[in-house]
């Protein structure tokens, strides 16, 4: 069966009436439809969609609460809490975010802890509106265990996504965000269902030997990026969307989930940059876009999100194409 093309506000309509359909209010499902459009509209596609029928089995398994009404706390001028109070992150995300941005600008630097939220999504979406408000900003977030620390055998750290963006006013801001593991699970499952190999250097089996069978790396676990290096990174972010904010590592993230098919309970750390008062002038975009015209120099160079932002462009005006078999499994729920 051929692709659906869909509207961007198309989308946001099923996506919204799904999760509310499902026990999600117009507020909790609104939010998290933003951040599945955004996906689509970008074609960021693995967290699109596809990702409805996760949120959906975690509304009805009651691990998620769709009603929830996060709660903003500053417990520093620059030090802004949100407690999502079981909701999934885009909903507490959208309630701190506005007091992120004051804070940043006012202090300098500030940091957003959001506790008791469950992130299935992609990170850029997270950032987007803090760099348009002229920050720089990252954002972490754990998961589950499967990844090994370097050296050793057994699943511990997340894919742990680290996201970092760069405001460019007049345009869409850079924003880089990639998992830390070689590669994201889901496409070692494709791999799996293709039965293709997977190259060397990416996961190992139950037992933590390397291996290039995409089925026996699903039994066993992912290597981080840039070997220990990378795991180094991953533990970072375990450290920071854990232990700084008083949220679980992944490892305790998954001793208390109940694995309905959605992201676990856990929390996401984010902070935001003010370049205007920590440089003492408003010269760093013009510094900054030489420096991105020196990397466009080279042949073959890109900039992060230069993607997704060309995606973007062509989805607004033609709309998306989305595959019949998630179409059909969203019908079917
Ligand atoms: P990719 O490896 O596809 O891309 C990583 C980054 O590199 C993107 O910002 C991408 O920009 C950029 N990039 C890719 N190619 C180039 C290039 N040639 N030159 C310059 N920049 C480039 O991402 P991952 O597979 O690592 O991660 C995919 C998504 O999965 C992320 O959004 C991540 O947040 C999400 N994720 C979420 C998890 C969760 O628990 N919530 C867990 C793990 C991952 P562009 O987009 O423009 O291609």
């Amino acid at each position: 069966m051929a692709n659906k093309v869909m509207s961007v506000d198309a989308i946001h309509d099923l996506a919204k009436t799904t999760l509310m359909k499902f026990g999600a209010d117009a507020e909790n499902a609104g939010a998290v439809a933003d951040t599945i459009t955004m996906a689509e509209r970008d074609g960021c596609v693995s967290h699109g969609l596809f990702r409805l029928p996760g949120y959906v089995a975690t509304l009805k398994s009651g691990k998620v609460n769709g009603e929830a009404r996060p709660t903003v706390k500053t417990l520093a001028p620059a030090v802004v809490q949100v407690n999502g109070h079981n909701c999934f992150a885009p909903h507490a995300l959208k309630a701190g975010r506005a007091s992120l941005i004051e804070a940043a600008k006012t202090c300098g630097i500030a940091v957003m802890p959001m506790i008791g939220v469950h992130h299935f999504a992609a990170l850029w979406p997270d950032l987007e509106e803090v760099c348009d408000a002229g920050l720089a900003a990252f954002a972490c977030v754990n998961y589950k265990p499967s990844v090994i620390p370097a050296g050793g055998k057994k699943a511990l750290y997340g894919t742990n996504p680290i996201a970092f963006g760069w405001p460019r006013p007049g345009k869409s801001p850079m924003i880089f965000d990639m998992a830390t593991s070689v590669m994201a699970r889901g496409e070692v499952g494709v791999a799996a269902r293709d039965g293709h190999p997977i190259p060397e250097g990416v996961g190992v089996d139950a037992d933590g030997n390397p291996t290039t069978d995409p089925n026996e790396i699903l039994k066993g676990a992912l290597l981080a990026f840039g070997g220990y290096k990378g795991s180094s990174i991953s533990m970072m972010v375990e450290l920071l969307s854990g232990a700084m904010i008083g949220e679980s590592f992944s490892y305790e993230a998954a001793v208390r989930d109940i694995a309905d098919g959605g992201p676990p309970q856990g929390g996401q750390f984010i902070f935001a940059i003010n370049p205007t008062l920590v440089r003492g002038d408003d010269g760093w975009s013009e510094h900054a876009e030489g420096f991105f015209d020196k990397i466009y120099e080279q042949d073959g160079t890109r900039l992060p999100g230069d993607r997704r932002y060309q995606n973007r462009a062509k989805h607004l005006e033609t709309g998306v194409e989305v595959s019949p078999i998630i179409l059909e499994k969203i019908a079917g729920l």
